[in-house]
């Protein structure tokens, strides 16, 4: 086994853990691999170790990447998504986790219609409303949630957060909770089942896991440290 085999291997083991440590079922929790940055020949061996979950958080390099690799893989869009470029990404993702408005909202909506398609999403919220993120806040989600639904073609699986990083991934759980309560909130009023919730990185995914993680995105720990804060 390779070095990134080896962190594939100890993240998964990891994530089994957590849920155990939690009383939660190991298979209820998928690994996102992030490999922003990282070239097709590093990704391959990813997919070698069965890693077949793969996130990015740019449109171009998503595209330019996802053709040099074998087609079963689950390709994830995790960062911000410009309206122009949704035309372009649609048919290539399985899950967009980074619905952060309602006009982004509706212009998917409209070109996975022309498209024939219906595109699972997740709501970014910026929790810490940090003016540095996407995402709606809190309040926007409640008062938004009405025109969200009525959008057919989506498939609002969930929400994402991102917590501003501490390296002490304490710091992340009240967010991690927050997401959770408000998914549970959004639930009752909203009359309509958010199962998923993508939270939790390199540093923190195990706290995640703890709180109600379904999806972790995980990039630095499998493929080691990148060149410049992406
Ligand atoms: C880069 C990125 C990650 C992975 O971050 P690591 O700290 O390298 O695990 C997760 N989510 C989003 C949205 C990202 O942009």
């Amino acid at each position: 086994m390779n070095d990134i085999q080896e962190r594939i291997e100890n993240i998964r083991r990891r994530i089994a853990a957590a849920a155990a440590r939690s009383g939660r079922d190991p298979a209820s929790i998928e690994l996102l691999a992030v490999s922003k940055t990282f070239p097709v020949e590093t990704i391959r061996e990813a997919v070698e170790a069965g890693q077949l979950l793969l996130g990015e958080n740019k449109v171009q390099e998503l595209l330019a990447k996802a053709p040099q690799l074998p087609a079963k893989l689950q390709w994830h869009l995790i960062g911000h998504l410009q309206s122009n470029k949704v035309r372009k990404i649609l048919p290539h993702v399985k899950f967009i986790h980074s619905i952060d408005s309602l006009d982004l909202a509706r212009d998917v909506d409209r070109i996975a219609a022309e498209l024939g398609l219906h595109p699972q999403v997740y709501l970014e919220v910026n929790l810490a409303a940090e003016s540095s993120k996407h995402g709606f806040s809190a309040e926007k989600l409640r008062s938004s949630l009405e025109d969200l639904y009525a959008l057919r073609r989506l498939e609002i699986q969930g929400l994402m957060c991102i917590p501003p990083f501490d390296a002490d991934a304490a710091k992340s759980r009240p967010y991690f909770v927050q997401l959770r309560e408000l998914r549970d909130e959004l639930e009752k009023t909203g009359g309509a089942p958010l199962p998923l919730l993508s939270m939790g990185m390199s540093h923190d995914f195990e706290v995640a896991i703890e709180e109600g993680a379904t999806i972790v995105r995980v990039g630095s720990a499998i493929f080691g440290g990148r060149q410049a804060k992406v």
